[in-house]
């Protein structure tokens, strides 16, 4: 059967990864949470010490520590640096806070992107993150572009940081994601924007299987054709 390739954008927090998920597994396509690799790469260089001045150190690092992704007994996904896995740490603050400048160096995005590509090159594939209908797959056959007020945003991750056990102020949290925006925004090299030929959707009020209906019934329209 044909398979095509999704591509869901959208800013901090508007539902991407949830709803990319459940249309990767009702579809049997592969699904590839982009900024789970920005934030491995975020996670090698804070442990190293490293900052934006060491951009070569930062690849090196890159090279010696892929990064990978598997599969726990109970199906969730997992993100590895060479052997080692940091799908928990990568949700922490620390992390959180210092991804938007390490996301936007030319020479990560580089080799990133080219996993990116690689991985999508395998068959259907559902791929969520900031800039994936605009430059890892600008000849994907669907591209959303999700998005939701801050408030919104921050009551959801809020919920979801609270489930995972990592403590959060709340109004801090909304500052946060309101500067990571800023930042994914307004970078130079592909910043976060809807693609020209997106559908943008406002999640905000509404519920999580009706953004996947939306989505799928996208979808099924293209396969049918
Ligand atoms: O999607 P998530 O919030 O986990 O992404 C973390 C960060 O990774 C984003 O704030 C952004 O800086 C970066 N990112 C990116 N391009 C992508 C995916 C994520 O720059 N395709």
């Amino acid at each position: 059967m044909r398979q095509i390739q999704i591509a869901i954008d959208g800013p901090a927090s508007s539902g991407k990864s949830t709803v990319a998920k459940i249309i990767a597994k009702d579809l049997g396509y592969i699904y590839l949470d982009t900024g789970a690799m920005y934030r491995a790469a975020t996670y090698l260089v804070l442990q190293n010490q490293l900052t934006a001045e060491n951009v070569d150190e930062i690849t090196a690092l890159l090279e010696e520590y892929p990064i990978s992704f598997g599969r726990s007994e109970d199906g969730e996904q997992l993100v590895f640096v060479g052997d080692v896995d940091i799908s928990h740490p990568i949700r922490g603050n620390d992390v959180t806070n210092n991804v938007s400048w390490l996301a936007a160096l030319a020479p990560v995005r580089e080799k990133l992107v080219a996993l990116q590509q690689q991985i999508a090159s395998q068959g259907g594939i559902v791929m969520d993150g900031r800039d994936i209908g605009t430059v890892v797959l600008p000849q994907a056959e669907l591209k959303i572009f999700l998005v939701a007020s801050v408030e919104e945003r921050a009551e959801r991750r809020y919920k979801e940081n609270l489930e995972k056990g990592i403590e959060t102020d709340f109004e801090v949290l909304k500052k946060e994601i309101a500067e990571r925006d800023y930042k994914d925004s307004h970078r130079e090299v592909s910043p976060l924007k809807p693609a020209e030929d997106s559908i943008t959707f406002d999640t905000t009020g509404v519920s999580i299987p009706e953004v996947v209906a939306f989505i799928e019934e996208k979808a099924q329209k293209i396969l049918d054709k």
